[in-house]
């Protein structure tokens, strides 16, 4: 569409155009009810369509156990960090935190409003570049949990396998791998991730949960209502107005995807797309350098810097970038350097153009 960037935001990320057109269309009349989707009591037959569809959709695209059960909760992933602790610490009080990155280290702080963490790892002393393997975390069996971040968003740090945590209940922050590759929703008690990156807009926490924490018996008493897996569950994510809009485009989302092919042609997608970007980063003799060990690098956050980290060089880039429609390329302010996001609204010939543009650079700068 007329004007539109390559945008490689971390969040908020872009998303397929097609999706952004479906939502415009139907806008201010959805379906001939005379209303738009953001008007509408959702309560309403047409509005429990839309979310029982998106529901459906997400459990056929993951395959996600029938027993299991899928909520859209109000909030970012930030909200999930309290919500874990309150909803399955029960009587034990201690949980397990692999820390791999700043996302996972928040998530581990903020247990400790409500019980103790206990970090199986932590790679804050070698800057969150790596995974160490699970037979080093130091796993307390009796914890309530094991808490770990499928995708480091800020360091580009990424589980390429679900890990094997015995029999201590397994709960994923996905946030920013969402709906990217096909995952074993069966060996987590838990997974949540924020829908601001693969799947739509911010507003919604997408939660999948295991029958067993669903009934209540590991709620804290101190749960606020609003962050209850049981209310949640037992009311089919409407016990209060949920963030009706943005589930419905996560619905379209999920419609879009299933059209192109599922979970697997994203996984195909972001294979292609990061092998492009590492492949001109390793070829680049150093002028391009990814601190992160090679076997956790993200597919979906490739963090870089240039020349040794020179930062006039690297306002250059993202300057220069910019003139070739490409934005939005800095990395996170606790980190600098740069960072490409590849989400599944990036499409692969967005990141020919970077990779492109990065092979011109070079020539032209080193
Ligand atoms: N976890 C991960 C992996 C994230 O990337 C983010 C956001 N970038 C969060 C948690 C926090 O999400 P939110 O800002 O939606 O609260």
């Amino acid at each position: 569409a007329e004007g539109r960037i390559y945008n490689f935001s971390a969040g908020p990320s872009q998303m397929p155009l097609e999706v952004l057109e479906e939502v415009q269309k139907e806008l201010v009349n959805y379906k001939g009810t005379g209303m738009s989707v953001m008007e509408m009591s959702h309560r309403s037959k047409e509005y429990m369509a839309i979310a029982a569809e998106a529901e459906k959709n997400l459990r056929d695209i993951y395959g996600i156990p029938g027993d299991y059960k899928v909520f859209f909760a109000q909030g970012g992933a930030t909200l999930q960090f309290s919500s874990v602790p309150l909803n399955m610490l029960g009587s034990k009080a201690k949980a397990d935190y692999v820390v791999t990155g700043q996302w996972s280290d928040k998530a581990s702080k903020e247990c400790k409003k409500y019980g103790v963490p206990n970090n199986v790892c932590d790679t804050k002393a070698t800057k969150y570049t790596s995974i160490p393997a699970v037979s080093t975390w130091k796993i307390d069996k009796e914890a309530a949990y094991i808490h770990y971040c499928a995708n480091e968003t800020v360091n580009g740090v990424e589980f390429s396998y679900t890990p094997d945590v015995g029999d201590v209940p397994l709960v994923a922050d996905m946030s920013s791998n969402f709906v990217s590759k096909p995952i074993d929703v069966s060996k987590h008690a838990y997974i949540y991730a924020g829908a601001q990156k693969n799947l739509g807009p911010a507003g919604i926490s997408i939660g999948i949960l295991h029958p067993k924490f669903a009934d209540g018996s590991s709620e804290l008493k101190i749960c606020p209502t609003y962050c209850s897996f049981k209310t949640m569950a037992d009311n089919g994510s409407m016990y209060n107005t949920p963030a009706s809009f943005t589930w419905y485009v996560i619905g379209e989302y999920l419609k879009y995807t299933k059209k192109v092919g599922g979970v697997q042609h994203w996984a195909e997608q972001s294979d292609k797309k990061a092998g492009l970007i590492y492949g001109i980063i390793d070829g680049s003799d150093g002028f391009y350098n990814c601190p992160v060990e090679k076997s956790s690098r993200s597919r979906m956050n490739v963090p870089f810097t240039i020349a040794g980290g020179d930062e006039a060089m690297e306002k250059k880039f993202l300057d220069d970038a910019k003139k070739v429609n490409l934005f939005t390329l800095a990395g996170h302010r606790s980190v600098g350097g740069c960072r490409a996001s590849l989400y599944n609204g990036m499409p692969l010939e967005g990141v020919e153009k970077l990779g492109d543009f990065m092979k011109s650079f070079m020539d032209e700068n080193r």
